[in-house]
């Protein structure tokens, strides 16, 4: 290399990392321009928009996106990878803040298109020795199918006759511009497909045949001429179909189903899609040609065992659409062994390159192998718990990196149930087993019915002929997919895996009738709204509903949740109000109970009514008389929870909803009420009118009940500590503790603790027992927040528990119960990346809390700190909480192993980017040159 090229590179290598930390800034700040607010990069002037594969790598994802990074890779491992372009996501999103609907001012690609027609000895747009090249989108993150790629692009009327005169292939020829005419004017046109499907069907039906293979090249020069029918406005320009093409590509970074598949995996709007342009490989020439996709190991179960799928005479698309049931790889070993032996020796060196599991894309055109893509394969969540073990096992991969690969948030699986060997079933079809788990539910063919069923909490089983992309938001909102045709890399199957998902793909003989609404396997009809189960581990398909077992004793995964507790710094406990909760969440790993709301207690039918006498009670000698009956059901209550978490934390909440919740609404109500306390209705309805509140959740709750009704804290006090004094004296080991929440003023706290205080040791001096009940409070008002010093002041205060629930929405003043009804217009117009209710806004929320620790450890530092909003059990918020030195998360029971695992996750990746600095320091002292007059 010469002097001045090299720092032509160097200087580019250090605008891209300019760039990619601006870009990482604005990750981590969570914004999501819309269009026109696009993040700018470097000027444009300053940018290189297009890059030849040898000069990027696989650390460009952010600008070269995954596939283009990783064509990069390839090349520098010497692995046969057609030559290729990329044009950044940088460019994208100058496409995108111009506005213009044009390539963005001053793209030029035309030297990057000569470099591939040296390397490939073609010419684009010369009919004599034509190079014919793929167009592709490629994100920074992978989002399978979602946005648009155009293939064979470079051919017209003149230039196929080239291809034929070139190949002496008219066959191919045929088959190569009809499947380009077909493709631009759907991605770049915007035409419907359907027209040109029909004209494939028409041709097979005339010909009797079933498989396009059996169309000859006559046949498909017909196809070519009707498709030009449809659609004679496909340009014949080369350079004007390339244009095209890249735009299309652009634009799909925001089609709908981009836009969902970024919502509902977290990717943000701000990132854009790269484009790749490379040099086309034929899978589609003859029967030495091709094409398949392979995974280093089984992507659904795990296996350490080469597998794949590949299609003779086919091109890329076939094997992902589903169209054709592809062979399996080992097919391909007996077909063509010496190519297969290669392919063998890529993937080995790919997954031992990455230290990962990888998904390859492969096209074989003549007997040559031609590899297409590589990346960290998807997995189900089974598969990626074996991998990572088996990893470990192998000396691949530290436990810390292993942990790290694990989808906390797929975790669910092993949760939730597969089918039980033993129940009674009827089989009635078999399919693949594409992505595993057991689901029952409601058939349903459509994908927007499966979101109203789900919507109104039906569960059902997405049944298609195939998925396509525009199928996501149905598949999400079902339990299980199944689908008619289509192999275990089919769209279906992929995504699916992706979302952890049961599917059954490629169910043979299954025949589905979209319009009829019927599933037909044999002589079994299933009509929309039946019941079906199936098996995503087995493929099989089973009438109705099937008993279902749950899958947590899975040795690997006990093997991960072991990592994850030995690195883990936070506890995990739980939020559970009956002792069935507690016993489940302890059996699934939970230290303790974070949160126990007492007024769950009273929403029993048999237990309402005394409740309700309660609120409505006029003076205090009647509502004494009734907390006295509550009293008696909030102790046995405890007592029982307190045994169940024996030698445990047991939180327990002082009543916190608005009473109003309690109260009778309807006619039928007030008349049972008014029964039990003894009065007439009209008066009961005068009392239900003055508790009623314009805005209950920021009204008359929480502490502010103490408040007015010390009475109501002094029974849930007394409670307690009787519940406790019970437990002790039967041996066991109580470790009760009250919290107090909705509190917005130290003077709230002055007040109510000293309370609680005295109850407490009144029943325990009169029960003879000694035992410590530490009393907390909640923080979950931005009062509380900014305060919290103040808060921590206050005798007996022990600990603090972030209720992120009421503090996002008090933070966000956006009601935690409405607020899904017009969110979702904020996620499709860009304004949210998550819904803060559900991940932890770190950005805003987060300040807050950062700003009441600070100041609480200022009077405190060893002040026990905790939350319990739903934040505690989600992965991508857990960090946070490690990271801030909670004390403690606590989240609903089944979310226990996923918050174990994120909360290891969290203390692992500190973990291994230690060990990463601890090595790149290694290496650098090791790489230290002495100075040698020093040396001597
Ligand atoms: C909270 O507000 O985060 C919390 C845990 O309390 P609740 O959800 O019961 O209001
Ligand atoms: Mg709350």
């Amino acid at each position: 290399m010469t002097v001045a090229s090299s720092v032509a590179i160097s200087r580019r290598v250090s605008r891209y990392r300019s760039r990619k930390n601006n870009r990482d800034l604005s990750m981590k700040s969570q914004v999501t321009p819309v269009k026109t607010e696009m993040p700018t990069s470097s000027s444009p002037d300053d940018t290189k928009r297009v890059f030849l594969l040898n000069e990027g790598n696989k650390d460009m994802k952010m600008l070269l996106g995954g596939k283009g990074a990783n064509l990069c890779e390839m090349v520098k491992l010497e692995l046969p990878v057609p030559p290729a372009f990329i044009i950044t996501t940088d460019t994208c999103l100058e496409y995108f803040r111009e506005g213009t609907g044009d390539l963005p001012a001053g793209l030029d690609y035309e030297y990057a298109l000569k470099t591939l027609e040296v390397d490939t000895g073609k010419a684009f747009g010369d009919p004599k020795n034509p190079l014919l090249v793929s167009v592709r989108s490629g994100a920074p993150a992978s989002m399978p199918g979602m946005m648009d790629t155009v293939l064979n692009l470079g051919l017209n009327d003149e230039i196929v006759q080239g291809i034929i005169d070139t190949t002496g292939n008219e066959r191919f020829a045929y088959d190569t511009y009809r499947r380009f005419l077909n493709m631009y004017s759907d991605v770049v046109m915007d035409l419907s497909k359907e027209p040109f499907e029909e004209v494939i069907t028409e041709i097979k039906k005339k010909k009797g045949v079933k498989l396009d293979l059996e169309l000859d090249a006559s046949d498909w020069k017909q196809v070519v001429e009707e498709f030009k029918k449809i659609n004679p406005n496909v340009p014949q320009d080369p350079r004007e179909q390339l244009r095209g093409a890249v735009l299309a590509v652009f634009k799909s970074w925001n089609n709908d189903r981009a836009i969902r598949y970024r919502s509902y995996n977290g990717i943000p709007d701000s990132w854009g899609t790269a484009v790749s342009v490379q040099a086309m490989a034929y899978g589609n020439m003859n029967d030495e040609c091709g094409t398949g996709v392979a995974f280093s190991r089984n992507p659904s179960t795990g296996e350490d065992k080469f597998f794949g799928e590949f299609l003779p005479n086919a091109a890329g698309e076939d094997v992902v659409a589903g169209i054709r049931t592809p062979q399996p790889l080992e097919e391909m070993a007996k077909k063509w062994p010496e190519v297969y032996g290669e392919l063998y020796s890529y993937q080995d060196k790919l997954e031992k390159y990455y230290g990962d599991m990888q998904d390859i894309e492969f096209t074989v055109e003549n007997g040559r192998l031609y590899m297409l893509q590589c990346r960290n394969g998807k997995r189900t969540a089974k598969a990626a718990v074996k991998i990572a073990v088996d990893m470990v096992k192998e000396g691949t991969l530290t436990p810390a990196e292993a942990l790290l690969r694990i989808p906390a948030n797929q975790m669910d699986f092993f949760l939730h149930p597969t089918l039980d060997p033993k129940a009674d079933k009827t089989k009635i079809g078999e399919g693949l087993p594409a992505s595993p788990g057991a689901a029952t539910g409601k058939v349903v063919f459509n994908p927007d019915d499966a979101e109203v069923m789900a919507n109104v909490g039906e569960e059902v089983i997405l049944v298609r002929k195939e998925t396509t992309p525009e199928d996501i938001h149905g598949m999400k909102s079902a339990v299980g997919v199944l689908t008619a045709l289509g192999g275990m890399t089919s769209h279906a199957a992929v995504v699916a895996r992706g979302m952890g998902k049961c599917c059954v793909s490629g169910c043979t003989g299954a025949e589905v009738d979209v319009r009829a609404k019927t599933l037909t396997l044999g002589d079994q009809v299933i009509k929309e709204n039946d019941i079906i189960t199936i098996d995503g581990s087995t493929g099989d398909v089973y009438l109705g509903s099937v008993e279902r077992r749950s899958a947590a004793e899975d040795g690997d995964f006990q093997a991960v949740l072991e990592w994850a507790d030995e690195m883990r710094e936070l506890k995990v406990l739980t939020n559970a109000d009956t002792p069935e909760q507690a016993a489940t969440a302890r059996s699934l790993g939970a230290q303790g109970i974070g949160l126990c709301r007492t007024e769950h207690m009273f929403f029993d039918p048999n237990r309402i009514n005394a409740m309700r006498a309660m609120i409505v009670s006029e003076d205090k000698p009647e509502r004494l008389e009734h907390l006295e009956t509550l009293s008696e059901f909030q102790r046995s209550d405890i007592a029982a929870m307190l045994k169940e978490m024996d030698g445990l934390p047991l939180t327990i909440r002082l009543l916190d909803p608005p009473l109003h919740e309690f109260l009778p609404h309807s006619e039928e109500e007030m008349k049972t009420v008014a029964e039990v306390v003894g009065k007439p209705v009209s008066v009961l309805e005068d009392r239900v009118a003055q508790l009623k509140e314009v805005n209950p959740m920021l009204g008359f709750r929480g502490c502010r009940l103490s408040v007015v009704y010390p009475e109501i804290t002094e029974m849930q006090a007394r409670a307690v500590a009787a519940a406790a004094a019970k437990c002790k004296k039967a041996g066991l080991d109580p470790r009760a503790e009250i919290m107090v929440p909705v509190v917005s003023t130290s003077r709230e706290l002055d007040l109510i603790v000293p309370r609680i205080k005295a109850a407490v040791n009144d029943v325990l001096a009169q029960e003879g027992v000694e035992l410590d009940i530490p009393i907390g409070t909640m923080i979950e008002l931005p009062r509380a927040c900014q305060t919290a010093d103040d808060i921590v002041k206050i005798k007996d205060v022990r600990f603090m528990s972030f209720g992120t629930n009421d503090l996002t929405q008090s933070v966000w003043g956006l009601s935690r119960d409405d607020a899904v009804k017009f969110m979702g217009r904020y996620s499709e117009q860009g304004l949210l990346d998550n819904d803060p209710f559900e991940r932890f806004d770190e950005h805003g929320v987060g300040g807050l809390v950062k700003l009441a620790l600070t100041k609480a450890r200022e009077v405190d530092p060893d002040v026990k700190v905790g939350i319990c909003g739903e934040h505690g059990g989600e992965p991508g918020s857990v960090a946070f909480f490690h990271k801030h030195k909670f004390n403690y998360v606590s989240c609903s029971p089944f979310r226990v192993p996923i918050a174990r695992i994120a909360a290891g996750q969290a203390a692992a990746a500190e973990l291994v980017a230690l060990e990463s600095k601890d090595k790149l320091y290694r290496e650098s002292i090791t790489n230290v040159k002495l100075n040698p007059k020093l040396s001597g």
